[in-house]
């Protein structure tokens, strides 16, 4: 086989040190390419620069800085800065968890998803704010040594998220679900005018819930969780008999 080509990105911006952490356990396995965004771009999801130019700036051999989103950067990565599709992307290592509906938001997580659109085994790493990353790199190169001997199906990626602490190991897991308090903060700039600051100083409140991803993580666990993109709901599709009568039935 010849080498693995690893595709890496993140959305803290490349100067991180949770991508330098990646970097370095990645290169143990194959040529590594960072392509990251110029600047944190946390909670960006998805996000596509369709209106906007984008510019990319080489600062090293194989490393890239992109004044866009994740998602543009791996799209970059494998379109242009790359010549083939890499076999890995890699994203991360947040610097803060992406449990439950996190995920969401997460641009460390659509990076990922954008890598395995694109052709990619993908992962998403992201790790405890109170977290070391000396202590997740060991446990982050067990998981990449092993990984291709699990394969998942199309439009798969994994989702890990390190503890506090030495690990206990890897769980496999769901998505746990969450609330934020004291969302949005309404304050006077110094001319009167309001202006407005999402996210309390609190925040997220897991609920915790059995074989879910803060469950694991809370308990000293590196979370192992499985994501797909189909977010279709697959309880309401088995009640097809019940949306004729109700939606294509003659009286309502
Ligand atoms: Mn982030």
């Amino acid at each position: 086989m010849s080498k693995r080509l690893i595709l890496l990105t993140n959305d803290d911006g490349l100067w991180a040190p949770g991508l330098a952490t990646l970097a370095r356990v990645a290169s143990r396995f194959g040529r590594v390419v960072a392509v990251a965004p110029d600047r944190n771009r946390s909670a960006i999801s998805s996000a596509l620069s369709l209106h906007n130019i984008l510019r990319l700036h080489a600062l090293g051999e194989d490393r890239y800085a992109c004044d866009g989103t994740p998602v543009d950067c791996v799209l970059l990565g494998c379109r242009s800065v790359l010549d083939r599709v890499p076999d890995w992307v890699l994203s991360g290592i947040n610097h803060g968890l992406n449990l439950g509906e996190d995920v969401f938001y997460s641009g460390t997580v659509a990076a990922a998803f954008e890598g395995r659109l694109q052709g990619a085994r993908a992962a998403a790493f992201s790790i405890h704010p109170k977290g070391d990353l000396a202590e997740a790199e060991p446990w982050l190169e067990r998981f990449l040594a092993r990984w291709e001997a699990m394969d998942l199906p199309t439009n798969r990626i994994w989702n890990l998220n390190f503890p506090k602490g030495e690990p206990a190991g890897f769980r496999l897991c769901g998505q746990d679900s969450r609330q934020y308090h004291d969302v949005v903060e309404k304050r006077a700039d110094p001319r009167g005018t309001p202006y407005f600051w999402i996210g309390g100083d609190s925040g997220p409140t897991y609920a915790r819930g059995k074989g879910s991803d803060a469950e694991a993580v809370f308990e000293g666990w590196i979370s192992t969780t499985p994501l797909h993109l189909d977010l279709s709901c697959q309880e309401t599709l088995g009640r097809s008999g019940a949306f004729e009568q109700t939606f294509n039935g003659g009286d309502s």
